[in-house]
């Protein structure tokens, strides 16, 4: 929410490690008899005689359980930054189209990642056909700035999904920036508790809240935090006229999530860590990527600007059979698709055909379980995958 919203939120902790402003992000205001953070509110309308003025009039307009949670992601995206805005949507596709078809018009031409979230080519086609050019570029190397010229807006997916490749945001934003190009990153694998693109120099931060954000697969969501107040407002009129705003629960449930954020980014950035080192002593392992794994390609430029690498880690095995042999072993690891969330989840991603992956391409999903259990079950599914 803007900084005219009450409460003591986590403004007043601006200052604090990010374990103290995960708990107490978005927060308002003690009020004598009322609970830390208020219920769901679940309403279609709110009363409201005579002139029909805000906050609260219509549900897919604004909702109080809205505001407490965008107030948090605020904060913790921003810290200490009152002029930015954040608004919240039924999953990160909805925040993502937000910000395109808001902000993009006919004749305009817009930079994407390459190897970027596998919807990104069905937004390209939606694009082209309003006829909004479309250019291409990988993330690794910071390819994108090749292809900035004329462009009205950068989307940077960085580290990008499922690849892991990162950029860096910084230098990109410069060189949109002084070609006129607002710039937008999809912060969705790293949280904002792993980088923070608008101190960075993005205008805006996206994110599908649906992985690590609220980390317990039960719900979608998605956000764009943005500082340039025209550029927001038209991000809203958007949600507006689609409508893709999320229910009460599922707001009030990612904000409830918040609380643990810290403690489970951590936990689960160290499980990933010790994942990718047990795999990278396995000849059958190829092109492990995971960005806190020093020698990794992403590791400099991660180090940079990175506070936390995540708990995405990739590697190909030989062949597709060999990789569906290795899921089916695995016990402490689903076989399910997103990630970001407390149980491990792993997924051959070739499955889906949309990401330029080879066959044997795994992305691993690293939990909250204990390191040794994640390490001793991946290293046996590797030895029952090979027979
Ligand atoms: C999952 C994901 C999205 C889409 O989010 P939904 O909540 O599934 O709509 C966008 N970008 C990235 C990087 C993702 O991983």
């Amino acid at each position: 929410m803007s900084g005219s919203a009450t409460g003591d939120g986590g403004r007043g902790f601006t200052d604090a490690g990010d374990g103290t402003r995960a708990v107490r992000a978005g927060l308002p205001e003690p009020v004598r008899h009322e609970p830390a953070l208020p219920g769901p509110v679940f309403a279609a309308h709110y009363h409201l005689p005579g002139d029909p003025t805000g906050p609260y009039t219509y549900g897919r307009d604004e909702n109080p359980t809205w505001t407490l949670l965008e107030r948090a992601i605020g904060e913790l995206e921003a810290p200490g930054q009152d002029d930015v805005e954040t608004l919240v949507f039924a999953s990160g596709m909805a925040a993502i189209s937000s910000v395109l078809f808001s902000q993009l018009r006919t004749g305009d031409m817009v930079v994407l990642p390459g190897d970027g979230y596998q919807v990104l080519p069905l937004v390209r086609a939606q694009l082209e056909a309003y006829g909004i050019e479309v250019r291409t570029a990988p993330t690794g190397g910071d390819a994108q700035l090749d292809v900035l010229d004329g462009a009205r807006l950068l989307w940077i997916e960085t580290p990008s999904n499922p690849g892991l490749d990162v950029c860096d945001v910084r230098r990109l934003a410069e060189a949109a920036h002084a070609r006129g190009a607002l710039v937008a990153v999809d912060n969705t694998l790293a949280t904002p508790l792993g980088q923070r693109p608008l101190e960075l120099g993005a205008d805006f931060s996206v994110a599908s809240g649906t992985k690590q954000l609220t980390g317990h697969g039960d719900i979608l969501l998605g956000y764009v935090t943005g500082r340039n107040a025209e550029a927001m407002a038209a991000v809203r009129r958007w949600r507006k006229i689609v409508g893709a705003i999320p229910g009460p629960m599922e707001a009030w449930l990612a904000h409830r999530s918040l609380a643990t954020l810290q403690l489970r980014a951590d936990r689960q950035h160290a499980n990933a860590l010790a994942v990718a080192e047990a795999l990278r002593e396995r000849p059958e392992v190829a092109g492990l990527r995971y960005p806190g794994l020093p020698g990794d390609p992403s590791h400099k430029v991660a180090s940079q600007q990175m506070r936390r690498y995540g708990c995405v880690v990739s590697f190909t095995l030989p062949t597709r059979a060999r990789a569906d042999r290795f899921l089916g072993a695995l016990r402490l690891v689903d076989d399910a698709t997103s990630f970001g969330g407390v149980r491990s989840t792993a997924e051959r991603r070739g499955r889906w055909g949309g990401d330029a992956v080879p066959e044997g391409f795994i992305r691993l999903s690293v939990g909250a379980e204990d390191a040794e259990d994640l390490v001793a079950d991946v290293l046996r599914a590797l030895d029952a995958a090979a027979q």
